[in-house]
């Protein structure tokens, strides 16, 4: 779809400290009530992990390579995670029940596989990789959607759903890879990140951006040749879409992790990255292996003083030159 301008965000890998700041920013905003407790517009997955919902990534949707939409399949709500309360009242107040309990018995959540990773001490690894609606270029949502009820916004590129149009069929629930629509069973209409677009309109960051502890989030167009984004994303090529295999065309785009060194049978410090670069590229594809080259060698630029571009772009020094949102 061609839009005027497209507004886009980069996230560093390298910076995400798995905090859930940006997680709890999302929640507490805009989707704490009204039959959205189960949704995590913003959600912070710990990788290699099944993500949220549950094994996403196995439920299809998307383009297949000659451009037809597929339609995957709905997550049902023990995939999302069912939300839980507490007894506060019992707890709390009266002090009838000396314990807090959960009103149901949690068996999977947005978080659930935490800082698990893979590999066997002292190689394992693991990452943190936030995820938020990719507000896509060629959108399987909207595609998807026979009512017309999803649509892109000329100026920014934006993807909404009108929810006055919306009548509730799920097909872009189905068709969105990343499963990052959702359905209210309480509206019986659709519902995602809206890129905090009453702040974009007033010059602000998204809510995500705004708090982020690691300063890991630049926010930019595209088409702005001095802004971080067209930097990150087409000068320095270092920021790359998740799954592009998919066919969405995403414009969230990643700065993948660097790895640290494996250790030998003896504690000796190998020549071998403990993520496994085959790992990396299963999600940022095959350009992922140049660009921790270029990371590495930016890295040593600075290290050794001869400064570099990139990596003071990388470091943010002032977060408020991470976000250009003109
Ligand atoms: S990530 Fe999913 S919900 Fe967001 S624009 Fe792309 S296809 Fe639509
Ligand atoms: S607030 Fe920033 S550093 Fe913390 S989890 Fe979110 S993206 Fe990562």
């Amino acid at each position: 779809m061609t839009v005027k301008r497209q507004l886009s965000m980069v996230l560093d890998l390298n910076k995400c400290i798995g905090c859930q700041t940006c997680t709890a920013a999302c929640k507490l905003m805009w989707t704490n009530r009204n039959g959205r407790e189960f949704m995590y517009w913003n959600n912070v997955e710990s990788q290699p992990g099944k993500g949220y919902p549950r094994d996403y990534e196995n439920m299809g949707g998307g383009f297949d390579a000659d451009g037809a939409l597929r339609l995957g399949r709905q997550p049902s709500q023990e995939d999302y995670g069912i939300p839980w309360e507490y007894n506060y009242e019992d707890a709390l107040m009266t002090g009838t029940d000396p314990w807090l309990r959960p009103n149901v018995k949690p068996t999977w959540g947005a978080n659930w596989d935490e800082d698990e990773g893979e590999g066997d001490y002292p190689n394992s690894y693991y990452f943190y990789l936030p995820r938020l609606c990719n507000h896509c270029a060629n959108p399987a949502c909207l595609a998807a959607c026979t009512r017309n009820a999803i649509y892109k916004r000329q100026e920014d590129g934006i993807v909404l759903v009108d929810q006055e149009r919306c009548r509730g069929y799920r097909y872009c629930v189905n068709a969105c890879p990343y499963k990052k629509i959702y359905f209210n069973e309480e509206i019986s209409k659709s519902e995602k990140c809206i890129f905090c677009y009453p702040r974009i309109e007033k010059g602000l960051p998204t809510a995500c951006a705004q708090q982020c502890v690691g300063r890991i989030r630049w926010i930019g167009y595209r088409d702005d040749e001095d802004g971080p984004i067209h930097k990150l994303v087409e000068k320095y090529k270092v920021a790359l879409p998740l799954h592009a295999e998919w066919g969405t065309q995403p414009n969230v785009f990643y700065v993948p992790p660097m790895s640290p060194p494996k250790f030998g049978e003896n504690g000796e410090q190998l020549d071998e990255s403990r993520i496994p670069l085959s790992y990396l590229e299963s999600l940022f594809g095959p350009r992922t292996g140049e660009v921790l080259d270029t990371l590495a060698d930016a890295r040593q630029a600075k290290a050794d003083g001869r400064g570099s571009e990139l990596m003071d772009i990388l470091i943010g020094y002032k977060h408020s030159e991470m976000f250009k949102l003109s």
